[in-house]
């Protein structure tokens, strides 16, 4: 008998805990005509529902871009983070007490391959995290073109430039209706995927041997949902998920094209500490670069010259930001992306040379804009100086790393892998402690110290 009252109490208990909404006041609602519930976070899991679109669902959790939703009969699955909407305003913190600051919300994309969390509105504000592209989260107000979000609970803020305004959210509950300045001033347009060759093929996952969803002929296009790596993911026809490789298609997204967005802050007083440097090691993966007489490969001399010189920044009390630290392959696009998400003050890009003339020798330095010019400038002689090898010049050059970057670029010759002699120095870990030697000592000179 204790022990039927017993189950009792524990049944009243349990429907009490399982039919209650997690959380009541934030929903999902579903942005695309079917949309699949699946029973882990990832596009492999099975499905074990699908969903309408308009319907509206309580939210349990969010991770990796998926978001967990309770369904009516109480189950719960995992759904697409970027084909629902979802209304967080019972997780905000309370209004701020900054004035100049909305405490409405507005739902917006992140367009940056990788966008960082700081505690403040300033590239000085502790790095909290970061988010990545596709991911939506609500402006709770801006400032001085930084946008304040809730970060994990937290009031946070990032980059304006890199967030796309998606329509206006409900006011969160008990604050006095305030008008949102507008986040970015591009309008929320659906973006296109077109196929630059013949028979391109949309894949069901972002690699080269996953199956084929269906072919595109020369310019025929489908809705671009968001870059991933070297692939466009896009919805095909039948409301699913398909990829294809950026390398046969082109997409007139604005996330896409950098140069059009406004330059975030960059500082050049103060010294080197407190900077964001981001150093971009040349080449890698399937891309060599140059390759020497004794077989040296020009991306593995790079990004040992970069590790060194991040290594050394690091410790001087600069922000560093690797695009690559180790053999991958990187798009120049994704390059730039990386210095821009992160409003680099300095972008570095490391190369050593290649040239038929196998008596080239020496040191140089590129840039495209009087930005990096000045960076140019600064860091070649004293590179020169350190590497006692002979200083070739600044030359301006249409390259892409600088010429859509919107931070202060510079690309670095650090000698020619090509001309034996020069490769043998290059080679060896004297040339390149002076190589970093010569290129600190140039940005401490660029940054006023
Ligand atoms: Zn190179």
């Amino acid at each position: 008998m204790k022990q039927a009252w017993f189950f009792l109490i524990l049944l009243f208990f349990a429907l009490i805990y399982t039919t209650q909404p997690v959380d009541a006041a934030s929903q999902a609602t579903v942005q695309t005509d079917s949309l699949n519930v699946r029973e882990e976070p990832t596009r492999e899991a099975p499905v074990l529902h699908t969903v309408k679109a308009q319907q509206s669902f309580p939210v349990v959790e969010e991770k990796f871009g998926w978001v967990k939703i309770q369904l009516t009969n109480g189950s719960t699955g995992w759904v697409a983070g970027y084909l629902v909407s979802t209304n967080q305003s019972a997780q905000t913190d309370a209004p701020s007490n900054q004035g100049s600051i909305a405490t409405t919300g507005t739902a917006a994309v992140v367009t940056a391959t990788q966008l960082r969390v700081r505690s403040t509105p300033s590239t000085e504000g502790d790095i909290l995290g970061a988010l990545f592209a596709g991911e939506k989260i609500t402006v709770l107000g801006e400032q001085n073109g930084w946008s304040q979000v809730n970060y994990k609970g937290h009031n946070a803020y990032v980059s304006s430039n890199f967030l796309q305004e998606n329509g206006a959210q409900p006011a969160a509950i008990g604050t006095a209706p305030v008008t949102t300045q507008p986040v970015v001033d591009t309008v929320a347009t659906q973006s296109y995927v077109t196929s630059s060759v013949e028979g391109a093929r949309v894949r069901s996952a972002p690699t080269t041997n996953s199956s084929i969803m269906l072919q595109l002929n020369t310019g025929d296009r489908l809705p671009f949902l968001r870059a991933e790596g070297d692939w466009f993911a896009v919805e095909t026809p039948q409301k699913q998920v398909g990829y294809i490789a950026n390398w046969i298609s082109r997409t007139d997204s604005s996330s896409e094209s950098p140069a059009n967005v406004p330059a975030p802050p960059a500082n050049r007083s103060g010294g080197i500490q407190g900077k964001t440097i981001v150093i971009d090691a040349g080449h890698g993966g399937r891309d060599p670069g140059a390759i020497g007489k004794g077989s040296t490969y020009e991306k593995t001399v790079a990004l040992r010259t970069s590790l060194m010189l991040a290594d050394r920044l690091s410790s001087l009390g600069a922000n560093v930001v690797l695009t690559r630290s180790n053999d991958t392959y990187l798009t120049l696009r994704e390059r730039v992306q990386i210095s821009e998400a992160n409003a680099a003050d300095a972008f570095l890009s490391l190369h050593y040379d290649g040239s038929d003339n196998s008596l080239a020798t020496g040191v140089g330095s590129f840039y495209f804009d009087s930005r990096g010019k000045a960076l140019a400038a600064t860091i070649l002689p004293s590179l020169s100086s350190h590497t006692t090898m002979t200083n070739r010049g600044i030359k301006e050059a249409n390259y892409h790393v600088l010429r859509e970057n919107a931070q202060p670029a510079v690309l670095v010759e650090l000698g020619f892998m090509t001309t034996p002699t020069d490769e043998q120095k290059i080679v060896t870990a004297s040339y390149q402690a002076n190589a970093v030697a010569g290129i600190v000592d140039g940005l401490a000179a660029y940054f006023g110290e």
